[in-house]
């Protein structure tokens, strides 16, 4: 009979201290709590899935019921507490997933059970998971017990969602933030269990599997385990991209160099048919294609770069890019994109979404004459070329010319306008005459010019007089114009 595959995430879960990835600054508090013997009755350990909260409680319960502790605080590993515990059969390490066991009751019982020392070591210690799904009622059952257990009890209490669990509960633990665990340490066990399991991978695809796993190991095994099942032992970088369904920055390079670079719309849409075809969903490609130009923006300044958690030589490739695109282009494209993701639900054809977002990002795109063609006959447009128009008359030109003494009266304004018409622009009176003439309805009978009145200009015209005949002259004006 073949032996029983054990995924890599039980193979290779920690089981001491020293085996706690990642999380150095919480493992050294426990060790040294445990080397002090200061013992808290309850622990909160929060942080992003997969990152060893649950290792971290079942390695300090063994620690703490261990007969005979190493001197670095480490389980024995022999006494009948920690066997005990490597069977599985642990008397007196409990472990509750709240997540199934969230009712009053439960937590009734469990409180019952307190009371009574444990049969084999020190402590009885309660493993309660995910304690943000207890219900308020079990929370409420349980919070006398929290504030002052027995002695001889140890809640360790493990939650990816610290901001639901009730402040009262919060108060009564200490509290341990995990964080995610870098790339650089993922990518490090993939290779100990490649060289540990006789697995061949490239370095790339460890890369791309550690990148892809959000800093949480269990996904970051979970997904060796399939890849390396898939690619029979050998795991390279385009069978990872394949197992995982993504698409590769060489890809994403293609596609950026024809929007930005070439400009060529025909080869954005044909990239974009290329990964269709391929079986990638719009909205995958355009997730993915953010994340190529994010890691761009990101890159663009050596300072921010390293934010990017990934190996030295791509962040370089990143950098280069970006410098030579420039962070502008970059910024508005991925403004762009994150429209995509609000229309997209709205949307009945995605990939003519995707299509027109695409070639939205080319930065001549948007320049198309037809659009200024459209925006220059909009009505508003219209109506401002009209108006122009009309200020083009001979009195309004000159009302336009005048340059307005801002110590002059309002009728001294309109007076040194009128002589200005009448006295000193010739051409003006002509072309005056001459506009009347054309714009006559050529039906009616030929009106009659009427001579405008004269002033002499030496003379000390009346002022009422001069603000009539300037009116008049302009309404005339106006009217013709509106008859056309
Ligand atoms: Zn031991």
């Amino acid at each position: 009979m073949s032996e029983q595959f054990i995924v890599s995430a039980r193979k290779f879960r920690p089981n001491s201290l020293a085996s706690l990835l990642g999380q150095n600054a919480i493992r050294e508090t426990l060790r040294q709590s445990i080397l002090q013997k200061k013992i808290a009755h309850a622990y909160l350990f929060c942080g992003p899935r997969g990152v060893g909260k649950t290792s971290a409680a079942r390695i300090f319960a063994k620690s703490i019921n261990c007969e005979n502790p190493k001197n670095d605080a480490e389980a024995c590993g022999t006494c009948s507490c920690c066997q005990e515990f490597e069977q599985h059969s642990s008397s007196n390490i409990f472990e509750l997933d709240a997540a199934s066991n969230n009712s009053a009751d439960h937590i009734r019982s469990l409180v019952e059970e307190v009371i009574y020392p444990p049969i084999l070591g020190k402590y009885k210690i309660y493993i309660i998971d995910e304690v943000h799904m207890l219900s308020t009622a079990a929370f409420n059952a349980f919070l006398k017990t929290l504030e002052e257990p027995p002695a001889h009890v140890i809640f360790i209490l493990a939650t990816t969602e610290r901001q639901k669990i009730l402040p009262t509960i919060l108060s009564r633990c200490q509290i341990f933030d995990f964080r995610a665990i870098s790339n650089d340490i993922i990518k490090q066990q993939l290779q100990a269990i490649c060289s540990s399991e006789n697995i061949k991978a490239e370095d790339k695809a460890l890369d791309l599997i550690a990148n892809k796993s959000n800093g949480g190991m269990r996904d970051a095994l979970s997904t060796f385990d399939r890849i390396a099942s898939y690619s029979n032992n050998d795991i390279t970088y385009n069978k990872v991209l394949e197992c995982l369904n993504i698409i590769g920055d060489g890809d994403f390079y293609t596609l950026f160099q024809a929007i930005v670079l070439e400009k060529d719309s025909a080869k954005v849409l044909d990239k974009l048919d290329n990964f269709i075809e391929r079986g990638f969903d719009t909205r995958v490609i355009i997730d993915g294609f953010s994340d190529f130009l994010r890691n761009l923006l990101i890159a663009f300044e050596p300072n921010t770069a390293k934010l990017l958690n990934l190996p030295p030589i791509q962040i370089q490739y990143y950098t280069e890019l970006a410098q030579k695109t420039g962070r502008s282009i970059i910024y508005h494209a991925l403004l762009r994109l994150q429209n995509f993701g609000k229309e997209y639900r709205y949307s009945n054809s995605k990939r003519l979404l995707a299509e027109i977002t695409l070639l939205s990002l080319i930065p001549d795109y948007a320049s198309n004459p037809y659009l200024q063609k459209v925006a220059a006959e909009s009505p508003k447009e219209k109506m401002q070329q009209n108006n122009s128009e009309r200020i083009q008359t001979p009195v309004a030109k000159a009302m336009t010319n005048i340059k307005v003494n801002p110590n002059l009266k309002p009728e001294d304004i309109i007076k040194e306008t009128y002589s200005n018409i009448l006295y000193e622009k010739e051409d003006t009176k002509a072309d005056l005459q001459e506009e009347k003439t054309k714009t006559t309805v050529p039906s009616v009978k030929k009106e009659k010019i009427e001579p405008l009145p004269t002033i002499q200009k030496n003379g000390n015209p009346n002022k009422n007089q001069a603000s009539q005949i300037l009116s008049q002259t302009l309404d005339k004006e106006v009217k013709k114009k509106d008859n056309i």
